[in-house]
Order: structure tokens, then C-alpha cells, then sequence
């Protein structure tokens, strides 16, 4: 028996009174996820705790069966990891945005203009600020955004943001979060990147080409959540399930590394609306021939919910619906299909409200309830469980489970 977790992020949400007080996911049309639950025994989950509202980091972490209060030490570290960057255990690492300051350091643009366009050589000459006693790599990412890893004795995550919140404002300073030497001697550290990012920026090709062309130069670096990473046992040693993701946006792909998965790369697999549903399910299913364990995340649902555009999130249900197509028949893979927080289109961020869930195969004790969505689930046969509680569930089902006591 083979495992394959499908996470919709934000796909629960809260009655919509346009659509008769129906959620997005109980208004869709949405026939193979019916075919599939009624295989299946559904329920609803907290992923963190009852009334925590959780970052997609830490359910995700609770999914895979890693405690967030134990594990999650900052979304950093997982952008790094999604990015491709090869960390050790101690590393601290920043989230950056690009951003435009005067000579004064007095911030005009937060996000330099959501500057997109040679970013990376940006962080290529950033790459060159050298400061005694350790190691950086800075790192571009979507958008305005980027990376910094830093290595080095004596660093710690316990220090503050740079990002002043608003224009108009100078950068601030990075300050310690607790009174140790490490907190100090970081964030003396962040505030002298800070320094020597503009040093280095402020001249830049890029930022003349920018200026001429009366846009905001990227000439500065604002570091913010710093986070450290922790050691962990990954999924082969804790479960002996040999694990792969299949994911578009970086923090999933980092999440998934972080807990040593192996992160498989589709072509059209973008955490957009753009993404490629289908080649993403058939990629699951090649996966499934030699992993033991496929981990496959849908970000879009989470996207329209944040938009505050129910008729989006019923419209990419219906198109993750439509490509789940090939896996309502599978008899040697017990599928479960859930979310990581509810992002209710009403308030468009993330809510406690519990997350529906289904797991599906043979040899599941399938409940009476037909279909699947907040109301349906919260009838089912699994009644309410927490995230920690998922991975022994699963692992009880294929029979990967140890006897507790003699
Ligand atoms: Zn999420």
C-alpha cells in the first residue's frame, strides 16, 4: 500500500450567503472527489489546535506528523530549501525584500517598485559583501523577494525586522529578542548587511537602468523573520516511507526537503492559477511507482480565498476535481485529500475553522456520508482529529504501525 496525500491549501472556508450559505468547496462540481469519498471515511481536522489560526508552515509540518511547536522555527529556512540551497544544521536565515531607500535610509518603496527583472544579479553582486566571521549567500526569489543564509559560531534566530512597515520611515534597526551574546552579535550582524547592501546596490547597473527608466532602484536589502534550521529525522528514518513532493511554490517544496522528501520537478507546476492540474496529477501517479509516499500540493484554492474571490475558489476546485480524474480508481494507494488551514474568501486570510478531510482505499472502514465538503466531513466516520494525528492514522491503515505495549 502506497500513500498519496493531496493538500488543497486554504481549501476550507465559511458559509457564503451569495451562495446560499453553501462554502466554495460544498458549491463546486466536483464529481471525482464524490466518487473518491465514497471509498472513503471523512472527517475534519484541526492541523495545529482548535482555534489556532496556522501559518501554511507549521500544518504543514503538523500534516507530516513533525510538531510545529517543536520544529517550526521560522519560515526562512524553508524558502531557502525550496530554493534550491543546500543548508547545515544552525544556519540562520533571513527573508529579504528588495526595497528603495534615499541617502538618509528613509524607506520610499517597501517592495522597490515589485521589482522582477534582474534580481539575480542583484544578489550575485550582493554575494560579494564580505564581513568577518561569516559566511552569507544571498539568493533571489519571487518577485521583490530573496533570501540570506547565514553561517556561522555563535548566530541566533532571536532578533527583530528591518522592514519599517511603511514609507516614509527609516530602516530599523535590527534589535536582539533575547539577552544573549548570539542575539546581539546577529543582529549587529543583519544591521551591518543592511549597510553594505546599499553600499554595494546603490550603484548598480540594474538600479541605473532602473532610474533612467523612472523606476525605483532596488538599493537596499530589508532582512525580516529570521529563522534557524533544526535538526530533524526525515520521513525514510521515522517511517521507512521512501517520500517525494510534487509542488509549485518554494516553501512546500522546502517543507517537503526539510523532512527529506525528495522534491520532483514539473514542468507547468507553478503555485499560480497557471499551473498545470493535470501534469501535476500524472506526475503523482508516475511517482507513485517508486515512492512509497507522494506528497501532492494544490496552492490555488488558498490564492482565490486570499482574493476574496469565492467564484475563483469554486472554479479552481472544479479544475483540481476534473484532474483528480485518473485517481478514483486506484486499489494499491490509500488516498487522502485535505487541507492545511481553512482561508475563508470573507476575511481572505487564514481561520481556525478545521479543515475538511478524506481517506480513501480498500481497506478503509468507509463511513455513510456521501460527498465531501465542510458539512459533509464533519459527519463522517473520523470525526474530528488534529494534524499530529494524521501520519499514525495513516500509518495504522497500511499496516505500518508498531503494537503499543505488550
Ligand atoms: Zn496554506
Amino acid at each position: 500500500m502506497r500513500i498519496l496525500l493531496i493538500v488543497c491549501d486554504g481549501l476550507g472556508d465559511r458559509p457564503i450567503k451569495e451562495l446560499n450559505y453553501k462554502t466554495p468547496l460544498a458549491a463546486a462540481e466536483k464529481p471525482n472527489l464524490e466518487k473518491l469519498s465514497s471509498v472513503g471515511v471523512k472527517g475534519i481536522m484541526d492541523t495545529v489546535a482548535p482555534g489556532v489560526r496556522p501559518g501554511s508552515a507549521p500544518a504543514h509540518l503538523a500534516i507530516f506528523g513533525y510538531d510545529p511547536g517543536k520544529y517550526y522555527t521560522g519560515r526562512g529556512v524553508f524558502e531557502a530549501l525550496g530554493l534550491g540551497l543546500e543548508l547545515k544544521e544552525g544556519d540562520v536565515v533571513f527573508r529579504f525584500n528588495f526595497a528603495t531607500v534615499d541617502d538618509r535610509m528613509v524607506v520610499i518603496d517597501r517592495r522597490a517598485g515589485r521589482i522582477s527583472e534582474h534580481t539575480g544579479e542583484l544578489a550575485k553582486a550582493l554575494n560579494d559583501i564580505s564581513i568577518p566571521g561569516v559566511e552569507l549567500v544571498f539568493k533571489e526569489a519571487v518577485e521583490h523577494r530573496g533570501v540570506i543564509v547565514m553561517r556561522g559560531e555563535g548566530l541566533s534566530w532571536k532578533v527583530s525586522d528591518t522592514d519599517p512597515g511603511k514609507t516614509g520611515l527609516r530602516v530599523k534597526k535590527c534589535e536582539q529578542l533575547d539577552p544573549s551574546p548570539e542575539a546581539l552579535k546577529t543582529a549587529n550582524l543583519v544591521n551591518k548587511i543592511v549597510e553594505e547592501s546599499y553600499r554595494v546596490l546603490k550603484d548598480h547597473w540594474v538600479n541605473r537602468d532602473r532610474v533612467k527608466q523612472g523606476l525605483p532602484p532596488a538599493n537596499v536589502v530589508l532582512p525580516r523573520g529570521a529563522s534557524i534550521l533544526t535538526k530533524v529525522e526525515g520521513f525514510k528514518e521515522r517511517y521507512k516511507l521512501k517520500a517525494s513532493c510534487i509542488a509549485g511554490g518554494t516553501l512546500y517544496k522546502g517543507l517537503a526537503k526539510f523532512v527529506g522528501m525528495e522534491v520532483l520537478n514539473v514542468p507547468g507546476a507553478t503555485g499560480t492559477y497557471e499551473t498545470n492540474y493535470k501534469a501535476k496529477v500524472e506526475a503523482s501517479l508516475k511517482a507513485l511507482r517508486c515512492f512509497d509516499f507522494v506528497f501532492l500540493h494544490f496552492k490555488q484554492a488558498d490564492l482565490a480565498g486570499e482574493d476574496g474571490d469565492y467564484r475563483r475558489k469554486i472554479k479552481v476546485i472544479q479544475q483540481i476535481d476534473e484532474a483528480l480524474k485518473p485517481l478514483t480508481f486506484l486499489d494499491d494507494t490509500l488516498i487522502v485529500v485535505t487541507a492545511d488551514h481553512s482561508t475563508p474568501c470573507s476575511i481572505k486570510t487564514h481561520s481556525a475553522d478545521p479543515v475538511p478531510i478524506m481517506i480513501c482505499g480498500e481497506e478503509v472502514r468507509r463511513d455513510d456520508v456521501e460527498g465531501f465538503d465542510e458539512f459533509k466531513a464533519a459527519r463522517g466516520g473520523l470525526n474530528r482529529i488534529r494534524g499530529l494525528d494524521l501520519m499514525p492514522i495513516l500509518l495504522d491503515i497500511v499496516n505500518l504501525a508498531e503494537k503499543y505495549g505488550a
